[in-house]
């Protein structure tokens, strides 16, 4: 016998110090910017359930809201901001997740130049923030760096395949320079860094009507109207449940790698199987129409998440079908449509 059958190395793997960490040591002023939307306000769930940790959240409201987080108002170890990162924030924090930025089509191209804006001016006041005070900072950028890919699944050694000067560009092109910036101040400034690449993440909260895929079907099932499956319908995605999300970029933050990590649950879908999936779970009555596309729409996305199970000791837990009744549930109280029994 030898200390290998023990499997001593899974007991003291770098997630179990980790653990260990954020259980005993973790005192930590901690700020979440674009912390009042959907990944946001379940990341400060998260960071509040800690008791010794105090959270501020900085967000203008563009695409998030006050609701989100209305269980910590008034809470001692909480305080939300009114604010634009595309100005000067003066806090002290210790550690800065990065999250302020529309993620949803419909609203990163509604206003493009104050995309880049955000995604640029933004991320660098952020990084000149956590250089002054020596914070640790992790920024959410996105599977879309990739692009349209010409590699697949897509490893965090790809350099994608993005249009630069199309309607999406705003948004990926955006993320690419907030990327480069994180990594120069790391270079030129020793700011401590991390970079998670999230892939289509869903759960409860999301906007009802801000345009993402999952949102959208959903809420047209409980509508009783039709899927609208946007041309050709044999583009995938790959679809991670908000709670393992914000379980990979806690333990990105607290690991020992600045990434990028892709963050993405492996299970690849066309978008008519998603619509299928819906109808099924949620009202088999309605139709599911095939509808126009908008131009750039990624043909195929699924992560390799090698990294994030090697580094992080992370991968997803929650499958789709169990996913999805999860986030009807909170769209049927928000839309007020009770279940017929
Ligand atoms: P969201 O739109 O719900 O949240 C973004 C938050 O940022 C909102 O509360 C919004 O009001 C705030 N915000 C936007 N611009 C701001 C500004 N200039 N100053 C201050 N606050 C601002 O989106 P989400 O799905 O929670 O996404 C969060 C982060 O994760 C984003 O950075 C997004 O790019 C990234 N991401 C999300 C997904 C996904 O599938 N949800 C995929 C890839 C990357
Ligand atoms: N910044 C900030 N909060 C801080 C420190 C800096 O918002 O506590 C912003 C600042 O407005 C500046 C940006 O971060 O525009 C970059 O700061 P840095 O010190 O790196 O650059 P410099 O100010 O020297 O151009
Ligand atoms: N999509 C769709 N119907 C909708 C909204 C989106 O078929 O009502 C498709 C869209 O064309 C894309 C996929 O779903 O292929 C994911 O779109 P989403 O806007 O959710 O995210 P992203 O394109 O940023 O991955």
């Amino acid at each position: 016998f030898s200390p290998e059958s023990l499997e001593l190395p899974s007991l003291f793997s770098s997630s179990f110090w980790m653990d260990l960490h954020l259980l005993c040591f973790a005192n930590l002023r901690i700020l979440v910017t674009g912390g009042a939307g959907f990944i946001g306000s379940h990341l400060v769930d998260r960071l509040m359930e800690n008791e010794k940790n105090e959270v501020i959240v900085a967000d203008n409201f563009f695409s998030g809201s006050k609701d989100n987080l209305k269980k910590w108002i008034g809470n001692p170890r909480f305080e939300l901001i009114r604010h634009d990162v595309t100005e000067t924030l003066l806090v002290e924090v210790d550690r800065i997740y990065h999250l302020a930025c529309p993620a949803s089509p419909i609203f990163y191209k509604y206003n493009p130049v104050k995309t880049i804006k955000t995604n640029v001016i933004g991320t660098l006041n952020m990084l000149g923030l956590a250089k002054r005070v020596g914070a640790r900072i992790l920024l959410t950028s996105t599977s879309e760096v990739y692009g349209d890919p010409l590699e697949h699944p897509q490893t965090e050694e790809y350099w994608g395949n993005v249009n630069p000067i199309g309607v999406r560009s705003c948004y990926d092109e955006g993320k690419r320079v907030a990327e480069t910036l994180m990594f120069d101040y790391h270079r030129q400034h020793g700011v401590e860094i991390r970079i998670a690449r999230i892939f289509n993440t869903y759960g409860p909260r999301m906007n009802i009507d801000d345009g993402r895929v999952v949102s959208n079907f959903i809420a047209q099932a409980l509508r009783g109207e039709p899927l609208t499956v946007q041309s050709p319908g044999t583009q995938t995605r790959s679809f991670c449940y908000v709670s393992d999300m914000v379980d990979g970029l806690v333990r990105l933050m607290e690991g020992d790698h600045t990434g990028p990590i892709n963050i993405g649950n492996p299970g690849e879908f066309t978008i008519m199987e998603l619509a299928q999936t819906v109808k099924e779970l949620t009202n088999p009555s309605v139709p599911v129409n095939v509808v126009e596309n908008t131009p750039d729409d990624p043909r195929q996305r699924k992560p390799d998440i090698s990294k994030a199970r090697e580094l992080l000791g992370w991968e997803p837990k929650v499958g789709l079908r169990q996913g999805l009744p999860l986030m009807e549930e909170d769209f049927r109280q928000r839309l007020a449509i009770p279940r017929e029994n």
